[in-house]
């Protein structure tokens, strides 16, 4: 492909992109295809001779587009949201079209300048105190995986790197039983086995309960094992639960356990000063992450990891073999050293573009807004002589399952509400998902996506109450 060829596609493109966003209402939000039918259309091999570019385009309209779950649909109410917004995308095109690759300062000093300035902005953002450094991870759980090797290390008096686990004691971790499964894929990888990971009870609101750690970190002590990290949750994925930082900080100062604070989601909400109660308590903590891909309109991946010690997690992942020695040396940071990969994408650019586009006011009001709007949803559910709330709204999630009076029986009621989501999901009008919640199988309804509005949210409301009725008739 020529320039002038690159040209022309480009603008056609933009153009598409526009008209896409501009309709995407008009699409199923789930995928209404099944297993196998997007493979059955995909050539067996690549193409010997190139093909034209109008080829080309023409099978991602009519081969791939099918196939799409729009994230960016405003009924999307599913999982959390992963959003992407127009001066992310922008972004994105700039830095896809320069592509630089930014493992270290030197590869591209723009990405990582820019990245330490966005991160601070971040940090000030959500009101982390001073003295937390950022830096960017492509996931939560990558973020999770270099805390965990960070306490690691640290718990095995920097030898676990060298020597490996086999002359330490056991390592144990302490996550609640809400937590992300991101924990036991880490402690995994991490090589520190599932039968030191500890799932600690949780209270009547879902949160992690200070006595239980207690109790655990005690008896783990007793035997000869050694706590290394424990990992709090802001807002857990299936009903956004918040663990106390405070009582669960102080557990970890007397024992010189590793605090990481896994805040995917609900990271963001503390634009909103009425939500920095979350961190009063941040003292005792080492490590703490929220995904800006979630719920602050910066397109997937974009993971905001912040730590207390840059040096304890370089120290960590640090190897600098002799090609990739430069002459800057401490004079500057190279992020290669703060996580697993080597490369790294210039992803400062689209989060620069996005703060500076919308400013700090409009993200904090659209944040706001969604939590309303879940609040005056789950009201309407509760109000509902039909509907029950199975876990209380927390930020901009809740649970609820339909209960039709004199239905009691638990297996019917769990049938009942997963052919309920079926239908739902399958009428393309709305996207959620499952959970169990003591074990119940709940809907989880999460509003926060970049184009959802009220009346996106009335609508869902309206189409679940008109669909389980027409269920039980
Ligand atoms: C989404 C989520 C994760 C995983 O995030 P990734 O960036 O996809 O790794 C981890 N923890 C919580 C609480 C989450 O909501």
């Amino acid at each position: 492909m020529d320039n002038e060829e690159f040209r022309r596609h480009g603008h056609a493109f933009v153009d598409w992109m526009a008209d896409y966003l501009a309709g995407v209402e008009e699409y199923p939000v789930m995928a209404k295809v099944q297993p196998g039918d997007i493979a059955a259309q995909l050539a067996l091999s690549a193409p010997e001779e190139g093909e034209a570019m109008e080829q080309i385009f023409a099978d991602f309209q009519s081969v791939v587009m099918p196939g799409i779950t729009h994230w960016q649909h405003p009924s999307f109410f599913a999982f959390f949201p992963a959003n992407s917004s127009p001066p992310a995308v922008l972004a994105e095109m700039l830095v896809a079209t320069v592509a630089p690759q930014c493992m270290m300062w030197q590869t591209s000093p723009a990405a990582t300048e820019m990245e330490t300035r966005v991160m601070d902005w971040l940090r000030q953002m959500i009101g982390l105190p001073e003295g937390f450094a950022g830096v960017i991870q492509d996931s939560a759980s990558s973020a999770m995986l270099c805390a965990l090797l960070t306490a690691r290390e640290r718990a095995s008096g920097w030898r676990g790197n060298a020597e490996g686990l086999i002359a330490l004691p056991p390592l144990c971790v302490y996550v609640s039983e809400q937590v992300h499964s991101a924990a036991d894929k880490d402690v995994m990888v991490a090589g520190m086995g599932l039968e030191y990971l500890r799932k600690i009870p949780v209270d009547g609101n879902f949160a992690m309960q200070p006595q239980a750690l207690a109790a655990a970190i005690e008896a783990d002590i007793a035997a000869g094992r050694k706590p290394c990290c424990v990992i709090a949750t802001l807002g857990t994925t299936g009903v956004g639960a918040i663990d106390p930082l405070g009582p669960i900080g102080e557990l970890c100062q007397r024992h010189g356990i590793y605090l990481h604070v896994d805040a995917a989601w609900a990271g963001s909400a503390l634009v909103l000063p009425e939500w920095r109660w979350m961190i009063d308590e941040i003292g005792a903590v080492d490590s703490f992450v929220f995904n800006p891909h979630k719920w602050l309109f910066t397109n997937f991946d974009c993971s905001a990891h912040f730590v207390r010690s840059p040096d304890d997690l370089i120290r960590t992942l640090d190897i600098s073999p002799a090609f990739l020695k430069t002459r800057e040396g401490d004079q500057v940071i190279d992020y290669r050293n703060w996580s697993v990969p080597l490369g790294r994408r210039f992803r400062a650019l689209k989060l620069w573009f996005v703060l500076r586009s919308y400013g700090v006011g409009e993200i904090r009001r659209r944040i706001a807004a969604h939590i309303e709007w879940a609040r005056e949803a789950a009201g309407w559910m509760e109000a509902a002589a039909d509907f029950e709330l199975l876990a209380p709204v927390s930020l901009a999630l809740f649970n609820f399952r339909y209960h039709p009076a004199g239905l009691d029986d638990p297996g019917a009621l769990d049938r009942l509400n997963e052919n309920l989501l079926h239908e739902l999901n399958n009428s393309g009008a709305l996207y959620l998902t499952q959970n169990n919640v003591n074990g119940a199988y709940s809907i989880r309804f999460s509003v926060g996506q970049t184009n959802t509005e009220r009346r996106h949210v009335a609508a869902a409301w309206q189409t679940i109450q008109d669909t389980a009725r027409g269920l039980s008739a």
